[in-house]
């Protein structure tokens, strides 16, 4: 009866349990049972509310985590996201009808939180003491946020220097124990692999399926702000691809269960310096071949060796998706047009906008198509870059759309002049 966890490599199954990894070493995926749930019972939930229905995570708890207890379920109503447009971002795109989902309005500020409220809810279920994670930054502010809610230890490894600020601030500021470790990314997520399981530690990262089934609640809900009226294109920035892989399964669990019609295409979106994904996609691959110097301005994708590659792959070709990638700087004059609309993002977010404009530019996405970007992460997770931005001083960047502030003397008339000016 209750859901199961597969193996997407060997196809062995295990019933939920302390466990996140076959034993062949590869990744599990949750299957769910026939879910019987219609379009009208979840539009009323979310009227009504109500723990748990009032995080836009656990609306959609059939979906997510069928047979927690409410008792272990630990949510801060993450979620809840809004959906905006701005003719500012529209032309830029050149895309009439581009819409932007803010995950960075998330209560730790990116869409982690849709993943780790089912994480550590199900660490909590099995009893866990100690939950881990490798991180560029979000994930452990995330990690740390909820660990702390449930009165879990939290250990986080990252990448020594190599983290936005707002994020480490975060992450040491709820209280989780910060390694810093000399190296990128990827060998803080090979080592904390090896720690998880030589340490009792329950490890939190996309690599453990519930985060994938929390983070389906994106495209759950957006589908729902859409009334259940598929948009024709998902654009969203890729890196570790445990949020492409996300969305193919809530696509695929959408149509299963006859909640959606029409599935949109997904288009991931790598920064150059890190596209690992896009390069496998575009030759034809069969295996990823790892890219051993990551380097991009946007930290959140600085990626080399992304652990999902093989469900994000199944994830493109069943919604007949595409990946691209983008320069440093098209992403940073991408952000700048979505901040000065008022909106705002972090860097890495805003590579869903610059991948939508080449793609608009290349013909992929067609006149009149309309597209969602997915907003990863808040604008203030990293303050360096936007006033490096602004005040020209990043290396490598030619900023579009510069605004820097102005320095003036304390004297009105000269303040004056310096406004006219
Ligand atoms: C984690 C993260 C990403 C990348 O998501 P993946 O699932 O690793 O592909 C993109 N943007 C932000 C802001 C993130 O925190």
């Amino acid at each position: 009866m209750s859901t199961s966890l597969v193996c997407i490599d060997c196809g062995a199954e295990y019933r939920p349990a302390d466990i996140w990894q076959c034993e062949c070493g590869g990744l599990l995926e949750v299957r769910l049972d026939h879910i019987n749930i219609s379009v009208r019972e979840l539009d009323k939930r979310a009227a009504a509310r109500g723990f748990p229905y009032d995080s836009g995570v656990w609306l959609f708890k059939e979906l997510v985590h069928k047979s927690i207890p409410n008792k272990c379920i630990v949510s801060r109503w993450e979620g809840n996201t809004r959906l905006y447009s701005h003719t500012k971002t529209s032309e830029y795109a050149g895309i009439k009808n581009l819409y932007m989902k803010h995950e960075g309005e998330n209560p730790t500020g990116s869409f982690k939180d849709r993943g780790m409220t089912v994480g550590v809810s199900e660490a909590v279920r099995i009893g866990a003491k100690i939950v881990c994670c490798a991180s560029t930054g979000n994930t452990s502010a995330s990690l740390a946020s909820y660990a702390a809610l449930a009165g879990l230890k939290a250990v986080v490894f990252i990448p020594s220097g190599e983290i936005a600020y707002g994020k480490l601030a975060q992450t040491i500021a709820y209280g989780a124990k910060v390694v810093q470790v000399k190296g990128n990314f990827d060998d803080s997520m090979r080592l904390i692999q090896e720690a998880a399981s030589s340490l009792k530690m329950y490890i939190l990262n996309s690599v453990n399926p519930w985060r994938i089934e929390g983070q389906k609640s994106i495209t759950f809900e957006l589908i729902q702000q859409m009334k259940w009226d598929s948009p024709d294109w998902i654009v969203l920035p890729a890196g570790n691809l445990g949020n492409t892989a996300a969305m193919g399964k809530a696509l695929s669990e959408l149509k299963e269960f006859g909640l959606i019609e029409k599935m949109p295409r997904i288009a991931a979106i790598q920064s150059e310096g890190a596209a690992p994904f896009y390069k496998l996609w575009k030759s034809g691959l069969h295996e990823l071949v790892r890219v051993d110097n990551p380097d991009t301005i946007a930290s959140a994708i600085k990626i080399g060796n992304p652990v999902s590659w093989k469900k994000a792959i199944k994830a493109i070709k069943m919604t007949n998706g595409v990946v691209e990638k983008v320069s440093d700087n098209q992403i940073l004059d991408a952000k700048a047009m979505i901040d000065s609309s008022g909106i705002g993002c972090e860097p890495a977010s805003a590579a869903s906008l610059a991948g939508a404009k080449k793609l608009r530019k290349n013909g992929v996405i067609k006149e009149g198509q309309n597209v969602v970007c997915i907003l990863t992460g808040n604008i203030l997770k990293d303050p360096i870059t936007t006033v490096g931005y602004h005040t020209n001083e990043l290396k490598k960047i030619r900023p579009a759309f510069m605004n820097p502030p102005i320095e003036v003397d304390g004297d009105i008339d000269k303040i004056k002049k310096a406004l006219e000016s």
